[in-house]
C-alpha cells in the first residue's frame, strides 16, 4: 500500500496540501497513512478480519473502493498522541475541515470509517467502472488543473536521523523545497541580507552547559549531523589549558596553564 499523494487524482493532489496546513493552523498534526490501492492491496487488506487475522479495515472488494481509483485517502494524528486516539473528537475536527474543500469524509458513514477521506465529485466507484472499466482507463482522463500551474505536494525529506515532512512545489518530476524549510531541516539560521540580497544560512551557534570536574562551565556548540562541535579554545580553557595557534607549525595547541605548573610546584614541595 503506498502513502505516495503523487498518485492520487490531480484535483485530490493538489487538495491535500491546502488541507492539511489548515489542520495544521487548528492544532491538528495530520499524517497520510494511505492512498492507491492495487488489486491485491484491496483485496488483501478485505481478506484482514475475514478470513485473515486482524480488525475488519474495509467494507469493499477491489475495485469498489475509491482508494482503487486514486480518489481516496486516509489519515492518522501525528501530534505524539496515539494514532487513532480519537478521545478529543480529533477525527471529526479534521472531516469538518476535509468538508470546506469537497472531501467526504468515512465517519459519516455507517458504519464509520474515521480515518477516510475522498472526493466523489466524479461518482462513486460504481459508477467509475460502468464509465471507465478500469483504473488506467480513469488516469488517461486525469488532467492537472490548470489554475494551479504548480503541483503542491508532501514530501518527506530526512537529515541524519531527523525526518521531516513539507510541502514542496512539484514541477516535471523536480521538487522545489522553500529555503526556509531547507533551513529548518539542517538546523541552519536564515538570514537575508538587504543590501546584498544574499540569503544566507548559517550554523545555529548555541551555548551548552558542560560539567567539568564538577564546575559548570558553558561552551559554545555547533550542532551537525547530530554531533556537538564544542568551540575548541572554550572546552580546552574550560579543561585547564592554555589554547592557541602555533604559526610555525600551523597546529593549535593545548598547553597545560603555567598556574596549574605553579601550584603543581607548590605542592609537591
Ligand atoms: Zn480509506
Amino acid at each position: 500500500m503506498s502513502r505516495d499523494v503523487t498518485l492520487l487524482h490531480p484535483e485530490v493532489k493538489s487538495i491535500i496540501p491546502k488541507f492539511l496546513e489548515e489542520c495544521k493552523k487548528q492544532g491538528l498534526i495530520v499524517k497520510i497513512t494511505d492512498t492507491l490501492r492495487n488489486k491485491q492491496e484491496q483485496n488483501d487488506l478485505y481478506a484482514q478480519g475475514r478470513t485473515k487475522p486482524g480488525n475488519i479495515v474495509t467494507w469493499v472488494k477491489y475495485p469498489y473502493s475509491n482508494h482503487n481509483w486514486g480518489m481516496a485517502f486516509d489519515v492518522c494524528r501525528d501530534d505524539g498522541r496515539g494514532a487513532y486516539d480519537d478521545s478529543d473528537n480529533w477525527f471529526f475536527k479534521v472531516g469538518e475541515i476535509a468538508k470546506k474543500y469537497d472531501l467526504s469524509w468515512g465517519g459519516d458513514w455507517q458504519p464509520q470509517d474515521k480515518p477516510h477521506f475522498e472526493l466523489t465529485k466524479y461518482g462513486t466507484t460504481s459508477y467509475l467502472v460502468d464509465k471507465y472499466g478500469n483504473f488506467e482507463n480513469f488516469k488517461k482522463t486525469w488532467q492537472q488543473p490548470e489554475e494551479e500551474g504548480y503541483m503542491f505536494i508532501e514530501r518527506n525529506y530526512q537529515y541524519n536521523d531527523k525526518i521531516k515532512s513539507y510541502v514542496v512545489i512539484n514541477e516535471n518530476g523536480e521538487n522545489y523545497i522553500k529555503i526556509r524549510d531547507l533551513a529548518d531541516l539542517l538546523n541552519k539560521n536564515i538570514s537575508y541580507d538587504n543590501d546584498s540580497k544574499i540569503t544566507s544560512l548559517v550554523d545555529i551557534i548555541e551555548e551548552k552547559p558542560i560539567m567539568i570536574n564538577n564546575k559548570e562551565a558553558t561552551i559554545k556548540c555547533i550542532n551537525s549531523g547530530g554531533f556537538n562541535y564544542m568551540n575548541a579554545r572554550e572546552i580546552g580553557e574550560a579543561l585547564g589549558y592554555d589554547v592557541g595557534y602555533n604559526e610555525t607549525i600551523q597546529k593549535i595547541f593545548f598547553k597545560i596553564k603555567k598556574s596549574f605548573i605553579e601550584k603543581l610546584k607548590l605542592f609537591f614541595k
